[in-house]
């Protein structure tokens, strides 16, 4: 990474602890300015570098210079029950959706790593505008210090589920899980963090390899190839094969157990056939399997199945002696339910 920030500025919020570190070094500071920005920006949350009163003023001024400080605003915001919805503009003028779910065990935000998403899911409303952009680092930070300020909450779960692939924009994931995951950053704890895929696979192999201890989960919705393939497009760049190994790689180098999400879509996969093979397909892996009624209320045609054709499909995989829950379902009142996020102001 270069610092000669002058063309464009990169947002401060893009470095992490070391490379923040590396920077200081290279400009002949001591390492320990590092710790004590990560404190401002993380800890006591200021808006601006002037705010950093352990900073001599030429050092002020030097930041200013070689970084920008932009934050995505909140524009509007909804609420229904235990869900609000956050709608964020960030600063070229696009618009990301954030999500916050209050349970039992604390409160979880549903990220989003994307303006549009290119993966064609045929379910999915997020997917209905094509990328634009992926969000940088800081745009993701920002979706959990904004709405922590705004709720006057503490966040203590984050699921990367929002708008977009974050395997496609995996470094800047990268940098925004080490930042959360950082006890001089956020301070999420690495296993209340997931990062859902369709399924990206050369990727999959690379998280394995990462040094945090973050959740998996992977959108599986078929365990049919064809059926599949039309379901998500991606799965013909990597068929179920490609992704069971990959998988399999990653329970062995982390130790860890894969979460695979199946959306329920009435006479599309919900059939005792599609379950049986779901179970054929997964039996033996350290893996639990989340079913997610199919959210209604967007216009991509699909129909969840009637709650007696869930349960039945639940059945299957549980005599299998594989873990599987039901997703609680909601937000879809407030369209914040699973594939329902938007990026666009109105539609
Ligand atoms: N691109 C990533 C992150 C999005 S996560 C991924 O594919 O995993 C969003 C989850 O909600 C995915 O499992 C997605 O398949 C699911 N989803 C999308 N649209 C949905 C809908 N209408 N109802 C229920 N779940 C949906």
């Amino acid at each position: 990474m270069t610092y000669n920030c002058n063309v464009i500025s990169m947002n401060i919020y893009n470095l992490t602890f070391d490379e923040l570190e590396n920077y200081f070094l290279s400009i002949n500071e001591k390492k320990y300015r590092a710790s004590q920005v990560f404190e401002w920006l993380y800890k006591k949350r200021v808006t601006s570098f002037e705010e950093m009163t352990n900073l001599s003023n030429s050092l002020i001024e030097k930041l200013r210079k070689d970084f920008s400080f932009d934050i995505p605003i909140i524009v509007a915001k909804e609420h229904d029950k235990d869900v609000s919805k956050f709608l964020f503009k960030l600063s070229d003028g696009e618009h990301i959706e954030s999500v916050v779910m209050y349970h039992d065990y604390g409160i979880s935000l549903c990220v989003s790593s994307q303006v549009g998403c290119n993966m064609g899911c045929a379910f999915c409303e997020s997917g209905r505008r094509k990328k634009v952009r992926n969000l940088e680092a800081y745009e993701m930070l920002f979706q959990v210090i904004e709405i922590e300020k705004e709720i006057k909450k503490r966040i203590s779960h984050i699921v990367v589920m929002g708008i977009g692939e974050p395997f496609d924009n995996f470094d800047n994931l990268v940098t925004f899980i080490s930042n959360c995951n950082n006890p001089k950053g956020l301070e999420i704890g690495s296993r209340h963090i997931t990062v859902s895929t369709c399924g990206i696979v050369p990727k999959i192999y690379e998280f394995s390899k990462l040094p945090y201890q973050v959740n998996l989960a992977i959108s599986l919705h078929s365990a049919f190839d064809d059926k599949r393939s039309k379901l998500m497009p991606i799965n013909k760049a990597y068929p179920l094969k490609d992704v069971l190994i990959a998988l399999k790689d990653y329970i062995k180098e982390t130790n860890r157990r894969v979460t695979f999400e199946y959306i329920l879509l009435s006479g599309v996969n919900d059939s005792e056939e599609d379950a049986k093979e779901l179970c054929k397909l997964i039996k033996g892996l350290n893996a639990y399997v989340n079913l997610i009624p199919y959210n209604e209320g967007s216009s991509m045609g699909f129909i969840k199945p009637k709650n007696d054709e869930i349960m039945k499909f639940y059945d299957i995989i549980k005599k299998e002696g594989i873990n599987v829950t039901i997703r609680r379902e909601f937000g879809s009142k407030i369209s914040a339910a699973c594939g329902q996020l938007r990026s666009k102001k109105e539609e």
